[in-house]
């Protein structure tokens, strides 16, 4: 007979996993608290406006086109060029943020002192300090105070609404410190990257659908089949079954005001570190403060709308970030509607601002009306638009991106170890090695090809977490 996998979490990591494993044979359940897959991908449609709740975008990787392909969905694709420029404020003007060495040596961002600090980033020496390093040391070190504060802390905003003090180099940006390691310099080892890269660069396009990111999670939950993907149905607990129950495990289930018990031979937890952790309480201790301690910042997202017209920016580009102490409280702001067809109706403009994050934790605070009047007057700020924004949607975030500190690599080690201890007990997340949805995509299938291609439901090899 089959084994039983049972999936919890029906965010992009959790069908990922169910959608490979549910292939090759195995018998997939997905249960899902909310009533809707998708996870943090949420699309809405208001008022003729394509609104991403979450999410904007995803990079193309080999993995994700892999999958979409598989899944029939390329004929939906929509793609933007990722050289679309990215603007920084600074000293109340948006610049364009330097892509390239010649747009380094003209941009406004940096002064003379801290260009003549980029570029000598080939002779500055590699890390020889005892412990982790931030990323935010990493950066000052090799580029300068400035380059941290003007480019990498915004950037930083833009990927992890992150403090880039608390952030690890080695678990956040793997590729700077690769780059170190292996070429002694982060400049030299990109140079040596992009060289090696061959052309085209479909793999840098940043993507969407037709109708939004959610039909990603959408029709792969129609893959996988309706029957095999319960939607309102949490998972309050889990024990090692006993006796003459079926499986290694006893799931307990709240769904429609009921309560079920579901045995399952492996259990992959594809839901946020916090949950996960809720549900290891009665497995191990260990795995449960690992797990919990993972920290994630409040954040609010919103949709907005205005007239053409009243925008006076022409909006080509990709949208702004903000480096903190420019006088700004939004971190970022994507311009949506310029980045694909089909966002906004004709004469509209749609925009999808984020707020809040890991250096400004204040905004779990603020009541709608305050987020709300805080983006009208960053707008006003940012892009002197005079008018309040038709508000489309607004969508707050008690915890929104896991945070890969100091120490993330040795917590996953720790998380590792006592997995081992749970033969049948898989973790797949955003939280373990990459929080794009091509990480989550790409980190997923391997967990998933690694449980199938061992046949390994009762540990060995394919043990742990999806890492
Ligand atoms: C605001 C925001 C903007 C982002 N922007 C981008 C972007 O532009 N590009 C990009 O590549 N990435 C972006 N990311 C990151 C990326 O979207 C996420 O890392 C990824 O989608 C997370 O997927 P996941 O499946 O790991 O987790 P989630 O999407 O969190 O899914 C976990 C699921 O588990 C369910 N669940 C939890 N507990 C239980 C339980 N007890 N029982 C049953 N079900 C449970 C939840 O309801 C949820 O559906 C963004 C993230 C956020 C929050």
């Amino acid at each position: 007979m089959a084994k039983r996998v049972v999936v919890v979490g029906a965010g992009i990591s959790g069908l990922t996993c169910a959608y490979r494993l549910q292939r090759s044979g195995l018998d997939v359940i997905v249960l899902e608290s909310s009533d809707v897959v998708g996870g943090v991908i949420q699309t809405d449609n208001e008022h003729g406006f394509l609104c991403e709740v979450g999410p904007n975008s995803f990079q193309g990787t080999p993995e994700v086109f892999d999958l979409i392909r598989e899944i029939g969905l390329e004929g939906e694709l929509v793609t933007a060029d990722s050289r679309l420029a990215r603007y920084i404020f600074h000293r109340g003007k948006l610049h364009p943020a330097p892509m390239g060495p010649g747009a380094l040596l003209s941009t406004k961002l940096l002064s003379l002192r801290a260009k003549l600090k980029l570029f000598r980033e080939p002779w500055v020496r590699p890390y020889q300090g005892a412990s982790e390093e931030s990323l935010a040391g990493f950066v000052c070190r090799r580029f300068g105070p400035e380059a941290l504060r003007n480019l990498v802390a915004p950037f930083v905003s833009g990927v992890y609404a992150g403090d880039p003090r608390c952030l690890s180099a080695r678990s956040a940006f793997p590729m700077l410190v690769e780059f170190e390691e292996k070429y002694g310099s982060v400049l030299r080892g990109f140079i040596r990257s992009v060289r090696k890269t061959p052309k085209p660069r479909r793999s840098r396009s940043l993507c969407s659908f037709v109708k939004g990111l959610h039909t990603l999670p959408r029709v792969l939950a129609e893959k996988i089949g309706a029957e095999r993907v319960l939607l309102g149905a949490r998972v309050r607990g889990m024990r090692p079954s006993e006796g003459t129950q079926i499986g290694a495990y006893t799931l307990r289930i709240q769904r429609g005001g009921e309560n079920y018990e579901l045995g399952a031979d492996v259990v992959v937890l594809a839901t946020s570190a916090y949950r996960a952790a809720e549900l290891a309480q009665t497995l191990s201790l260990t795995l449960e403060r690992e797990l919990a301690a993972v920290e994630y910042p409040p954040l609010a997202g919103i949709c907005v709308a205005y007239k053409k017209g009243a925008v006076p920016h022409p909006l080509q580009g990709f949208g702004f970030l903000v480096p903190r102490d420019e006088g700004v409280r939004l971190l970022g702001c994507i311009w949506s509607s310029s980045l694909f067809p089909g966002r906004a109706p004709e004469g509209y403009v749609l925009l999808s601002i984020f707020i809040g994050g890991s250096v400004d934790p204040e905004v779990a605070s603020l009541s709608d009306h305050q987020v709300i009047e805080a983006v009208t007057q960053d707008l006003r700020t940012t892009l002197g638009v005079q008018i309040a924004p038709r508000v489309l949607t607004l969508n707050r975030y008690g915890h929104a991106i896991p945070q890969y500190g100091l120490g993330h690599e040795a917590r996953l080690s720790r998380i590792k170890g006592e997995l081992q201890k749970l033969p049948g007990v898989f973790l797949a997340g955003n939280y373990l090695r990459g929080i794009s949805i091509g990480d989550c995509i790409k980190h997923s299938t391997l967990m998933a090809n690694r449980l199938i291609h061992h046949g390994d439901t009762e540990g060995t090899e394919a043990h742990g977490v999806g890492l």
